[in-house]
């Protein structure tokens, strides 16, 4: 006899990136596809120092059963680095620990979502969130987004015509667009979602990862007092296989997000904070940083510089100052599905784009990660994707 699953399952599809990665598995191709930071950055002497370390001097402790909120002196540095590099005021108290910042995700759907509620995401919208908010049956709506942020006429008129749960948006390098909020988009966004029930959920793994120009404050604390909740992650500035993130958020949602965090993990592993909180005492994560952004800076540079020599002028791409990803949009009537194909055959990947699109939209979109090839790759990567395009627009 078959075996009956939950009816929340049937509208949830394995990450479509997932199966994209499988294909680019071959170590021939060049993939642009992933979007994983780049393991060379890893830096794994110093955190090897720093378990060695938390082994040592607090062996036991760090082995045993631990608070759902998680490790105190971790929280402490997590607030006073907002204070330091947002200007932002967070008490430890407010932070929980999470297993990496998709936790947050999860946790925020069973705490906020019932099956059939309306959820405002970014067009194009990160999938990870897509997926996590799709478990719990949400309905989605949309916002597009522009240069510089999103539509806000149709963030208002989106919010007056529907009874919405919350709007969860990357303010800082998207998760796929690369496009981020502008000071005064930030400001929009906070004054229309002043005095109504909706709760801003603002995901902001990439924010630290900016190559040029000025730091923005986030939306929450920064523009918007109430009814926000802001995460975070040290996958992009440490290390993603830790699974550390954390989110910011005080009151009676706090409360309630604990609930579900012990219900689903009890917490997060003690060893992982302890060794991450080690390493950051031990080493100054600016530091580190800093070379990431020299890294990845040099392969945007590379990655938009090859584009503007190989790509035809119909494609039009972003020009993100940070982060891991470039959006390119074809002229409208193409499928970068086909392009993949073909792409494929010449041993280049990317994703294509209408995964990100709740709505179906999309289908002349794809994302570029810049993050995990060197410049020679990219070079020849863009060379040989180009030349694709070309193919594509003369047929
Ligand atoms: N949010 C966004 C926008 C992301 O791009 C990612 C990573 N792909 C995550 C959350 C999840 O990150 P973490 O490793 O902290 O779970």
């Amino acid at each position: 006899m078959p075996v009956k699953f939950a009816d929340r399952m049937s509208t949830v599809h394995r990450s479509f990136i997932r199966e994209i990665l499988k294909v680019t598995e071959d170590a021939s191709i060049i993939s642009f596809a992933g979007g994983l930071p780049n393991p060379e950055l890893f830096p794994v002497a110093d955190l090897e120092a720093a378990a060695v370390k938390v082994m040592r001097e607090s062996g036991p402790q760090s082995m045993q059963y631990s608070t759902t909120e998680g490790f105190q002196p971790l929280r402490q540095y997590i607030a006073d680095r907002y204070m330091e590099k947002k200007g932002i005021k967070v008490d430890a108290d407010e932070i929980l620990i999470t297993s990496g910042s998709q936790q947050c995700l999860d946790l925020l759907g069973k705490v906020f979502l019932n099956a059939g509620d309306n959820v405002v995401i970014e067009r194009p919208g990160y999938l990870g969130a897509i997926q996590s908010f799709s478990v719990f049956e949400s309905n989605f709506l949309t916002v597009g987004l522009e240069e510089d942020g999103p539509d806000l006429a149709e963030l208002e008129r989106v919010l007056d015509e529907n009874e919405a749960k919350m709007f969860y948006a990357v303010t800082n390098f998207q998760n796929p667009s690369g496009l981020t909020y502008s000071a005064a988009k930030r400001q929009g966004v906070a004054d229309i979602l002043k005095g109504r029930d909706v709760l801003f959920v603002e995901d902001d793994p990439y924010g630290e990862l900016r190559f040029m120009g000025d730091f923005e404050k986030p939306v929450v604390r920064g523009y918007l007092e109430e009814n926000g909740i802001l995460l975070g992650s040290f996958s992009k500035v440490a290390a993603p296989g830790f699974r550390l993130g954390w989110m910011v958020c005080g009151g009676e949602m706090r409360d309630k997000l604990i609930i579900a965090k012990q219900a689903s993990d009890l917490h997060t592993s003690t060893f992982a904070q302890r060794v991450m909180h080690q390493y950051v005492t031990d080493n100054p994560l600016d530091n580190h940083i800093e070379k990431i952004r020299e890294r990845y800076g040099n392969q945007r540079a590379a990655m938009v510089q090859a584009i503007e020599e190989y790509f035809p002028a119909e494609a039009k791409v972003t020009r993100p100052e940070g982060g891991m990803f470039l959006w390119v949009t074809l002229p409208e009537g193409m499928s970068s599905m086909d392009l993949f194909d073909e792409a494929i055959k010449n041993k280049v990947a990317f994703v294509p784009g209408r995964p990100f699109y709740v709505d179906g939209s999309g289908e002349n979109t794809f994302r570029l990660n810049f993050s995990n090839s060197d410049e020679e790759h990219i070079v020849e990567g863009i060379k040989r994707l180009g030349a694709g395009i070309k193919d594509f627009l003369s047929k």
